[in-house]
Formats: C-alpha cells, sequence, structure tokens
C-alpha cells in the first residue's frame, strides 16, 4: 500500500460503522483500522481511505448527513534512531542494516526479511528488533494496554483439530455449555469492572445455534452497550451477517497457519478454503477482523510463519493473536513439545513491526508458559490482555490445552504494572 491516507475519526463505533457502511455501498475502498491514539481511547476505530477517494467519501457523507469527528492524513510512519544506539563491540550484518533502514522508513519488507528478523541469533539484532516493535506500537496504539473480558461460554465442538483439547473426540475432557442467563451474570460482572468489551468464544457448538447467539447478542448490546467479539468459528455468510446486524462488532477465526499443507495436517475435517473465504466475509461485512496462527506447530519453519504475517497485512487484518502451541491431553499432539516462548515473542514483534497499526494480544497460551511472558509480550508489540471470565465450575473444562493460565485482572494489573504501560481510564480498580 503506497500513496497518502485518511483516516475518518467518528464520535463513536455506532458511527463508525454509518461511515463505513455508507462508503463501502458506493464503492469506496475502507478499512478499519485502530484510530490514531491522540484522537480518543485505544479501542477507537477509524475508517481509513485513500487520498484519491477523499473528496468523493466527503460528498458521500455530506448527501446523507453523517457527521464527522474529523478527518486526518494518516501520518507518514518514520522512526528515527534505530541505529543510533551504541553498538560497542557488537557486529550486526549489513543486510540486518538494510532491514533497519527500511523499517525506520515505514517500507514494506520482502518475505526474505522478515525469515531474517525471525531467525537471526545475534543477541544485538534481536535487541533492536524488539526496540523496533516497542517503539512501533507506542507510535501507533499508544501506551494503553486495552483489557477485554472472554466467556468460554461452551467446550462441546463438532470439529476435530489436532491440537485442540476440546475437539469432538477428546473423551478425557468433561463437556459443559453454559446458559443465556449464566452468561449474562458474567456479561454484568464485565460491565461493573468497566470493561468496554466482551469475547464470547465456544467450540463450534450446534446447540448454540445461530438464532440463540443472535438473541444472546441482542440482549447484551441492548442491557450494556458493550462491544462484542465473537469467536465461534466457522458458519455461513448469512451467519455471520445476522450476528453483525444483530450488534456484534469483532470477529476472532484465527487462520492457525495460512501453510496449506501445515493447515490440512493439523486440521483433518476443516477446509482451508472455506476458512480463507470466513475471513474474507467477515471483512466485507465491516467486523474487525481477528486472525492469527499457533507457534511451534509439528514441522512448522520459520518461512512458515513469515507467510503468516504477510497474510496478515495483505488481509487487513486487525487483530492479531500468536500463541504457542501447547500440547493437550487426549489430542494427537499430547506428545509434541510446546512453542518456544522466545519464537512466540519474536514472532508478536515482527508482526507489530510489519502490520504496524493493528491490536496484538498478549495472549493467554503465552502466560500458560510463563507468568512474565504476557509481560515480555506487551513489551515486543503487544496492547491488549484478555481476562478468562468464564465460572470457576466450568473452568477447568475449557482445557484446550493443559495448564491453561486463567489469566485475571490481578494477572493483568500485574503485567501492566511490571511492562511500565497504563491501564485503560474506563477500567474500575480500587
Ligand atoms: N472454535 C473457534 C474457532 O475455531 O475459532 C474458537 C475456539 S478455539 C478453541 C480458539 C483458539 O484456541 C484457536 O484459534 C487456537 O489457536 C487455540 N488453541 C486450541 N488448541 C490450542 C493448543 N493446543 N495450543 C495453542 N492454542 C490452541
Amino acid at each position: 500500500m503506497q500513496g497518502k491516507y485518511y483516516l475518518i475519526i467518528s464520535k463513536n463505533t455506532a458511527q463508525m460503522l454509518i461511515i463505513n457502511k455508507a462508503l463501502k455501498e458506493n464503492e469506496v475502498d475502507t478499512d478499519l483500522v485502530p484510530a490514531p491514539p491522540e484522537t480518543g481511547t485505544v479501542c477507537a476505530i477509524a475508517v481509513k481511505i485513500k487520498e484519491s477517494d477523499l473528496d468523493r467519501s466527503k460528498r458521500i457523507l455530506d448527501e446523507n448527513s453523517i457527521d464527522v469527528k474529523d478527518i486526518l492524513e494518516e501520518k507518514k510512519f518514520k522512526l528515527q534512531g534505530l541505529l543510533d544506539k551504541k553498538l560497542g563491540n557488537n557486529v550486526i550484518t549489513d543486510e540486518f542494516i538494510a532491514i533497519l533502514k527500511k523499517i525506520e522508513e515505514g517500507e514494506d519488507l520482502e518475505r526474505n526479511e522478515i525469515v531474517y528478523l525471525l531467525s537471526t541469533n545475534n543477541k544485538k539484532e534481536i535487541e533492536l528488533i524488539y526496540d523496533a516493535a516497542d517503539r512501533i506500537r507506542k507510535l501507533m496504539v499508544g501506551d494503553v494496554v486495552e483489557i477485554r473480558g472472554a466467556i468460554e461460554f461452551s467446550n462441546y465442538c463438532k470439529k476435530c483439530c489436532n491440537y485442540c483439547g476440546i475437539n469432538a473426540a477428546n473423551s478425557s475432557v468433561g463437556r459443559y455449555r453454559m446458559t443465556e442467563d449464566e452468561i449474562m451474570e458474567v456479561v454484568d460482572y464485565l460491565q461493573g469492572l468497566g470493561l468496554k468489551t466482551v469475547i464470547l468464544q465456544s467450540g463450534e457448538d450446534m446447540q448454540w445455534s445461530t438464532e440463540r447467539l443472535i438473541a444472546l447478542v441482542r440482549r447484551i448490546k441492548e442491557k450494556t452497550g458493550m462491544r462484542i467479539t465473537l469467536s465461534v468459528g466457522e458458519k455461513t455468510r448469512e451467519e455471520y451477517e445476522a450476528l453483525k446486524e444483530a450488534g456484534a462488532n469483532n470477529f476472532l477465526l484465527k487462520i492457525e497457519s495460512i501453510n496449506r499443507n501445515l493447515f490440512n495436517e493439523i486440521h483433518p475435517d476443516d477446509d482451508y478454503d472455506y476458512r480463507l473465504q470466513c475471513s474474507r466475509w467477515l471483512k466485507e461485512l465491516g467486523y474487525i477482523n481477528g486472525s492469527g496462527n499457533i507457534i511451534g506447530l509439528p514441522g512448522q519453519t520459520n518461512e512458515d510463519i513469515a507467510d503468516d504475517i504477510l497474510y496478515f497485512k495483505d488481509m487487513g487484518i486487525n487483530m492479531i493473536g500468536i500463541g504457542p502451541f501447547i500440547p493437550a491431553k487426549g489430542t494427537k499432539y499430547e506428545n509434541h513439545p510446546h512453542g518456544d516462548v522466545n519464537l512466540t515473542l519474536r514472532a508478536v514483534a515482527v508482526t507489530r513491526i510489519v502490520c504496524k497499526k493493528v491490536y496484538i494480544p498478549s495472549t493467554t497460551a503465552l502466560a500458560s508458559l510463563n507468568k512474565d511472558a504476557q509481560v515480555w509480550a506487551l513489551q515486543s508489540g503487544a496492547n491488549t490482555i484478555m481476562l478468562i471470565n468464564t465460572p470457576d465450575r466450568y473452568k477447568k473444562d475449557y482445557r484446550i490445552y493443559d495448564n491453561k493460565n486463567m489469566v485475571d485482572l490481578e494477572a493483568a494489573l500485574y503485567a501492566v504494572e511490571k511492562a511500565g504501560r497504563k491501564l485503560p481510564s474506563y477500567l474500575k480498580v480500587n
């Protein structure tokens, strides 16, 4: 993406969606991106348009009497001084210096350059990669760590993903399904904490039909006005559309790996092309589109991870969840070693460098391997944390992998403070 871009800043989410819809209906190419930190809260979303569409967009908004808060030229990305740091006796390669210069200029990196960043063992180079990622994070989304509350409302799943502990074939896991009222109790608690976004996650549970989900989304929206993230797997375009119309804002559907062979190996009963299509539909429908991958899958290479990162960028993915693979009892990969924490952190950093203005969670899977890994992820480019708010009586059975850390508010406060970052002003903590 070269050339100038403009960001349309709205007063609130509802208005942002109206703007996006009106422009899209008039065939203006739009993208939904996190708004610059100085224009509002970190969860605000701006509508991004090309300079060549600016006048036409203004006219369309005018004709439809749609108010906007502001229209700003997207700041040209410049990050000076990455190489000014004292190198001492450290030797860094010419190839690395050339990559760092491209990062400073905000230029797109080639696949081989991304692979280099993921693979280097040179300590100084690694330090400079994390420094670049942290600075880009600060510039793009600011210092506030967005905190979201997740409810894992059912662990029934019809799918048989080889890595996942709640896959249909795993008889070692106790099954549960929360009722709408049970979910609402947790939603009320999250609203009481001041949180702005609730994440509803489950296996692909046929009993939690789209009709029931629509009713739940409407009820949450009417009662709390909170933003709703769904993470309920693959559906038809019509179903995604109906959920969007009911009030869902964001959707998390990780590609897990963009390598077709690896995807097929880990998903014996899933269709690669259909999953990609789902992600495209989510984008077309105006969802804030979440994807992500798993680091440390059997046979995965750094080239595969580089391709995942390029896919996130090319698809304009807004939220990118990067977590290490962790084995789950009763699955095909129960004896496969867990993914490397350092490689996962490196993937977080390189994703921030390549994708820039996106949400990157400091994932629960990282926290499950090391209490401080969430701190390190925040220092490597991540900017959100998801609290696990599944009721205690069910938590242990949402065992997508073993020894899962139940990241709670205390853990999140610890990570934010230790990483030297800011809590969101909406959070009500004593
Ligand atoms: N069914 C929904 C879907 O397919 O998107 C959402 C639920 S699924 C359990 C949520 C995420 O858990 C997956 O996207 C996957 O990345 C992650 N996950 C499952 N098993 C895992 C494992 N063993 N290690 C790391 N992540 C895992």
